[in-house]
């Protein structure tokens, strides 16, 4: 089994997902005792945060790209951000250390393709659905054409994302703000939408809605467990 280095923290109400996902699908794959062997470097958030508010995406680079070096000098054999938001750095923290980088929207980009989507919704952070690096990337890479919420309800779900979720408070009536933004995006054609923040699986589940969800965080840690073991 190959070791996963996880550089979580992003906030830390996501990271015990993956924990949890991971070591469930070792379990699941691999049977008996057997469990997840990971590194996790879970970074101070408040930092970042502020980074981001500022637009120092230089200055945050260089976090998560020290925590990617201490994974791989720990031994990882390859590594995850666990947000989706910190892959605005993803190249850069890469291109930082030699072992492989499971970037979440390659790994999201993939079941979307399995599962033969065209026109997908986007739901995360202001710069998750605003900037290039995570639509392009679907669209470039995979053909994937990415809706995204009008300017009001993208600030609707950033505000509860940030105050809210990373904080780990659970509101039915942020749920209900969700759940008729993602019909919304169902009627502008999505086939589906993307959960792409690994919070918004603290709100919103399958069941909540007959929109078809794809949890990045489910599927990065899934993806993660196929990188460890085999497919
Ligand atoms: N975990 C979130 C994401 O997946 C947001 C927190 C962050 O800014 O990293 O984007």
């Amino acid at each position: 089994m190959k070791t996963i280095g996880l550089i979580g923290g992003m906030s830390w109400e996501s990271t015990q997902f993956y924990y949890r996902h991971i070591n469930q699908g070792v379990k699941k794959r691999l049977g008996g005792l057997h469990s997840a062997q990971l590194l996790l470097y879970s970074v101070d958030f408040e930092p970042i945060e502020a980074l981001q508010q500022a637009g120092d995406w230089d200055a945050a680079a260089e976090i998560i790209s020290s925590a990617a070096r201490s994974l791989e000098a720990g031994g990882a054999d390859f590594f995850l951000i666990c947000t989706n938001t910190m892959h605005r750095v993803a190249e850069a923290v890469a291109q930082s250390v030699d072992i492989p980088l499971l970037h979440i929207a390659d790994a999201t980009a993939e079941v979307l393709k399995a599962e033969k989507i065209n026109r997908i919704g986007l739901l995360g952070t202001a710069f998750t659905m605003e900037h290039a690096f995570y639509r392009d990337r679907l669209t470039d890479a995979y053909g994937i054409e990415v809706v995204v919420p009008d300017t009001r309800d993208r600030k609707i779900v950033h505000d509860i994302i940030y105050q809210e979720l990373c904080l780990g408070a659970v509101k039915p009536a942020s749920k209900d703000k969700y759940l008729q933004i993602i019909d919304k995006l169902a009627l502008q054609g999505a086939e589906g939408v993307i959960l792409g923040c690994t919070e918004i699986c603290l709100l919103v589940e399958q069941a909540d809605t007959p929109v078809r969800l794809f949890d990045t965080t489910a599927i990065h840690a899934n993806q993660a467990v196929n990188a460890a073991i085999g497919d």
